[in-house]
Order: C-alpha cells, then sequence, then structure tokens
C-alpha cells in the first residue's frame, strides 16, 4: 500500500474543495491561528511515517488529549471508574450542562467535557503532579520528548472557562468529583492547552492500532481488552454530537479537538492525525473530516 501517495492525493482532492468552516472562538487564543494550515500525518504499525502538508507543525489538541488521559486511568481504576462516567454517545453539545444535571451528575461518557473533568479528577486521584505525568506520558508514546503546553491557551481558556468551572462543581454536588475543582480544572485546561504536531500525535495513538503495544514506547500500554474498549468508545462518543455521521462518513474510531485537529486509528494498519483549524457547526475540522472520508474511500477499508 503506498500511503505516502494516498495520503498526497486526499491532501490535494481537499485543498480543490475550497471547504470553509470557523476557527474556534470561545477560547479567544485559538482564533488567533492561521486557518489555512493544513497537515496529514499516517503512521504505519513499522513506524515509518508518511506526511503531507503542515504536518510537522505543532498545534493545540485540545480535546484529543481525552483519550490520553483516559488511557492513564482506564487500567488504573478498572471497572470502577464506570460508575462514575457511562459509555453512552451523548447526542448533545460537549458542554451541555443541562445533560449532567438531567442524568444526576453521571455524564454520558468520558469524552464530553463533564466526562473528561471526572477523569481528570480521577488522574488528580492517583497522580500528585499530573499535569507533568500527562504529557511525560505522551512523550513516551511518541518516543520523543515533543509535547508543549502553550501557556496563553491554558490561560485563555481559564479565563473563559465559566461552563467548565459550572460543570466540575456540579459534578462536586453529585458527590462525583473527589479533588479541589480549581486544581483539577488547572490540570483540565494544561492538557488541552498540549500542542503536538500531527507525526507526533499520530504515534501517540499508535498503541491504539496495535492492541494496546506501542511500538515507540516499547510497551503494552494496555491490555487488549481495554484498547479494543478505548476505540468503541471514540468510534460512539469521539466526535461530539456528531458521532454517527463520522462513523458513516469515515468509519474508523478516532477523536476530534477544536483545535481542528483529529487523531484516529484503523486498527492492525496505522494510526493517523489530521489537522486544520477551521471547524463545522458541531466542532469537528471540515478538512479533516473530509481528508479521513477520502482516504478510507480510496483505501477501500475501514472497521466495516
Ligand atoms: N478545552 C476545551 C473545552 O473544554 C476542549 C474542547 C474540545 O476540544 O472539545 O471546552
Amino acid at each position: 500500500m503506498n500511503y505516502q501517495q494516498v495520503i498526497e492525493e486526499v491532501y490535494q482532492e481537499v485543498q480543490e474543495k475550497n471547504l470553509r468552516g470557523k476557527v474556534a472562538t470561545y477560547i479567544p487564543e485559538l482564533a488567533s491561528v492561521d486557518p489555512n494550515q493544513f497537515g496529514i500525518a499516517l503512521v504505519d504499525l513499522e513506524g515509518n511515517v508518511y506526511g503531507v502538508g503542515d504536518y510537522e507543525v505543532p498545534f493545540s489538541i485540545q480535546s484529543i488529549s481525552k483519550v490520553h488521559t483516559l488511557t492513564m486511568v482506564f487500567h488504573v481504576f478498572k471497572s470502577k471508574l464506570w460508575s462514575r462516567v457511562n459509555v453512552e454517545p451523548s447526542g448533545n453539545p460537549f458542554n451541555s450542562i443541562a445533560q449532567l444535571e438531567f442524568e444526576k451528575g453521571i455524564p454520558r461518557n468520558p469524552f464530553i467535557n463533564a466526562g473528561a473533568l471526572v477523569i481528570t479528577d480521577a488522574l488528580c486521584s492517583k497522580f500528585e503532579h499530573a499535569t507533568k505525568q500527562v504529557s511525560d506520558f505522551i512523550n513516551e508514546l511518541a518516543g520523543k520528548t515533543c509535547v508543549s503546553i502553550n501557556p496563553s491557551v491554558k490561560n485563555s481558556e481559564k479565563n473563559h472557562g465559566e461552563r467548565n468551572t459550572a460543570l466540575a462543581y456540579f459534578l462536586k454536588a453529585y458527590k462525583n468529583f473527589d479533588n479541589d475543582v480549581e486544581e483539577v480544572l488547572d490540570v483540565y485546561f494544561s492538557h488541552c492547552a498540549m500542542e503536538l504536531t500531527c507525526v507526533d500525535l499520530a504515534k501517540s495513538f499508535s498503541f491504539l492500532a496495535n492492541d494496546g503495544y506501542s511500538i515507540f514506547a516499547q510497551r503494552e500500554i494496555v491490555s487488549e481488552s481495554h484498547a479494543r474498549r478505548i476505540n468503541a468508545l471514540m468510534l460512539t462518543c469521539g466526535f461530539y454530537d456528531e458521532a454517527g455521521e463520522f462513523a458513516f462518513r469515515v468509519g474508523l474510531p478516532g477523536k476530534s479537538g477544536v483545535g481542528g485537529g483529529v487523531a484516529a486509528v484503523m486498527p492492525h494498519k496505522f494510526s493517523i492525525a489530521v489537522w486544520s483549524p477551521e471547524l463545522n457547526e458541531k466542532g469537528n475540522s471540515v478538512k479533516a473530516i473530509q481528508a479521513l472520508e477520502l482516504l478510507t474511500d480510496k483505501l477501500s477499508f475501514s472497521l466495516f
């Protein structure tokens, strides 16, 4: 399979469509990125890297980091975790407060903001220096020191973090939050403000394409059964309330972020990261979704 040729074709075809969306502005600092950037990196299970466009430019991974944090706590808390957070698609905006109240403080899944805050709370219970542990973990998964935290993005989100702060206090009111709210929010905003290139992000997802074993970290990160479950969650909940549409159009487990990135895996074949900052109205990168749809069409395979 000539992955380099395929992703170059995909890149050209997407560029020719001249798709437009809007960069996220609710975190003001995210609005300052050049909206025309677009990169694709694919990493196969031998560790070969294929890239096109802005694939070596670091960008804000935002919610994609929720896959890394979930991975860190999943094998620590095992099934106990699932009494605190459910595994159902939400069908609601990712920062919905109404849904959390309606469901009595048990978030729908670990990828909406309420669920991710529970995961970060669990992270803070386990790790004394949680932010550092998250970046160390991602560095290990990528096989090199590559994570940086953008302080402007972090502070920008912190200064406009009313909804996440409200969600965290709501969780506390329902006794589904153990640590200090401000401390957990600081870790949450920090991991959302982490920056990676498409290459390093794709490498950090490689273990999910490889039954839990990372060829870059050279160890089993999670068991095969946990890897399967993380992939199932990404497929059903990884794209805000557009997860069904993504499964229909692309058919790969993945996770998007409001920085315009998408990381996805084709089990037993490759991991891929695509980035372009302009988003559709659901919060997913317009070009990244189109690129992944073209990719699976050209390769003639997906999960299905
Ligand atoms: N840090 C962002 C927030 O909490 C992440 C959103 C996202 O990428 O989905 O609103």
